[in-house]
């Protein structure tokens, strides 16, 4: 399996807000649906052009092919495309999306140590409740699971040590 960049930020980002305010998480779902779906089909550091048929990402994202068009319109600044074939293909320059295609999944590993190491500073090593330096963990303040997009964001992290790490999980429930 090969894997994309995701950016962890993508949410605040300007593009992002104006696609998901014009087409609602239709654009989240066909931007980064097509990304995967480019991702899967070329192999990394190809720069050939890819054509996809319509249809296709019809049955992939349940839209309509007018829908994905007036979407993919809106994105093709980002992921610029061809209309062929009658209307009925599109053509990707696959080189373009290089940028998003990764192999394995260190990166989320790395990414994880990095947001860990730049909470860990801020805080300088100590439990902001109680002070002590000896068994912290880095918290997240709002929930990975009901927040995702801020799982790296340094904001949304806290040094705590093990005890205050349960008494806030306590007091969360
Ligand atoms: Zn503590």
């Amino acid at each position: 399996m090969e894997y994309f960049k995701h950016p962890s930020n993508s949410l605040s980002t300007s593009f992002m807000f104006e696609l998901i305010q014009e087409h609602g998480g239709n654009g989240y779902l066909v931007y980064f649906g097509l990304i995967e779906i480019i991702t899967k089909a070329v192999e990394i550091g190809s720069k050939k052009k890819i054509t996809f048929d319509l249809r296709y990402l019809k049955r992939n994202f349940h839209l309509s092919i007018r829908k994905i068009i007036s979407i993919l319109t809106f994105c093709s600044d980002k992921v610029p495309f061809k209309l062929t074939e009658n209307d009925t293909h599109i053509e990707i320059d696959c080189s373009v999306i290089e940028e998003f295609v990764c192999v394995g999944d260190l990166r989320v590993t790395v990414e994880y140590k990095r947001w860990r190491n730049l909470v860990l500073e801020r805080d300088q090593f100590t439990c902001t409740v109680c002070g002590s330096k000896k068994n912290i963990v880095c918290h997240h303040i709002k929930k990975a699971s009901t927040h995702p997009y801020l799982i790296y964001s340094v904001d949304n992290g806290l040094i705590l040590c093990q005890k205050c790490h349960v008494n806030t999980h306590k007091k969360g429930k």
